[in-house]
């Protein structure tokens, strides 16, 4: 529902509120029967232990909901390192990987020269970059929607205030290796670069390894996808020490105590399940490349895609008449009406069933 607002009353409103055109998230429609290919989500539960997690919060816990929780929500930066293979002193933890990447924007990226993204990127980039007042150039991909790092390297001359990517990017899925982040990092040493990882544990490279090495690295990534955590919002960076003491500078600044008690427990338990964390992403990384190979046979081209996510196009049928006629059937996926994209549909991997949905409403009109 939207309502109106007349200029009158927006006089109340700062300059900023007036400009801000706000992130869209995909629709989260309420209809019977839906197969909802649209955000990216896991089609899979949680880990059992996760559900056992809130049982005990309401089991054991209740009484000390009227307690703050821990401001530096140690135990799960535990469980996160010991995880990640890295040291607590270069964890930070935050609301959802969004508020994590607010954060990044606030504390390295608020520069005189230009923050740089790929043309084709995760769209909460600029409407951070306008919320925070920056100055931004998009880099096209290659016309095979590839991240080429030569690119950022001439980018205005080789000025700028920061660079984020996501790897795998989405919506295209494709990954780049190790060596082009490394190149990346190289050959900005002034800049601090981001590696948005939301996607990277269903077959990516994941450049947390190079923490050590880089210091101007900040790794940032989420439970809300490849864990099956969407609702809880639990996302965290990987850096050095002294880029996870500016994010902490500006979380305290903003909001002390991000994580509530029961996403604490819950993000730590699922963090402990090792084992079924593997298991599902190795079902969905199995259930994408035999939906890639369906789709291909309906003469869909399909980009490789490293994330739980396909991004295609159709030999001849254009893709907003398929998105609508896909909708008609209870089946939602991802349409953007925008350049250089605007013939492609994302869809988010199901299961193999829900996949075969999608495959069979296709099939009624292709
Ligand atoms: C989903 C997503 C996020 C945000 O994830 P949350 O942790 O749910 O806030 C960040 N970056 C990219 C590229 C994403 O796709």
């Amino acid at each position: 529902m939207s309502i109106e607002i007349t200029t009158q009353q927006k006089r109340f409103w700062s300059p900023l509120v007036r400009e801000l055109e706000p992130y869209v998230p995909g629709e989260q429609p309420k209809i019977q029967d839906l197969l909802k290919l649209n955000t990216n989500e896991n089609p899979y539960p949680p880990s059992p232990k996760v559900v056992e997690a809130v049982q005990s919060v309401i089991a054991n816990q209740a009484d000390v909901l009227k307690l703050y929780p821990d401001p530096d929500a140690n135990v799960l930066k535990q469980a996160i390192a010991k995880q990640q293979g890295v040291a607590v002193g270069n964890v930070f933890v935050g609301n959802g990987s969004d508020e994590v990447l607010a954060h990044i924007f606030k504390a390295f990226f608020v520069q005189d020269k230009p923050l740089l993204y790929p043309d084709i990127s995760y769209s909460f980039y600029p409407v951070y970059s306008q919320f925070f007042g920056l100055n931004t150039i998009e880099v096209p991909l290659t016309d095979t929607f590839e991240i080429d790092v030569e690119d950022y390297r001439q980018a205005n001359g080789g000025l700028n205030g920061g660079i984020i990517i996501t790897n795998p990017n989405a919506p295209t899925g494709r990954a780049i290796d190790i060596e082009q982040i490394k190149q990346l990092l190289n050959d900005h040493p002034d800049s601090v670069v981001v590696i948005d990882e939301a996607y990277v544990d269903f077959g990516a490279e994941s450049a947390v390894s190079l923490v050590a090495e880089f210091e101007n690295l900040v790794v940032c990534q989420t439970t809300s996808k490849s864990r099956s955590l969407a609702g809880l919002r639990v996302g965290y960076a990987i850096a050095q020490p002294h880029l996870i003491t500016a994010l902490e500078s500006v979380k305290n600044s903003f909001n002390s105590y991000p994580i509530d008690r029961f996403a604490l427990a819950c993000a730590v338990a699922s963090f402990e399940d090792q084992p079924y964390f593997e298991a599902q992403c190795e079902k969905v990384i199995a259930s994408r490349e035999q939906l890639i190979a369906e789709m291909q046979m309906l003469d869909f081209k399909v980009l490789p895609s490293k994330a739980n996510f396909i991004f295609a196009t159709h030999g001849t049928v254009s893709a907003a008449p398929i998105a609508q006629k896909l909708r008609e059937q209870g089946v939602i996926v991802r349409y953007f009406n925008r350049p250089r994209i605007d013939n492609y549909l994302r869809i988010t991997v199901g299961t193999d069933e829900q996949n075969q949905r999608l495959i069979d409403s296709l099939k009624t009109f292709l």
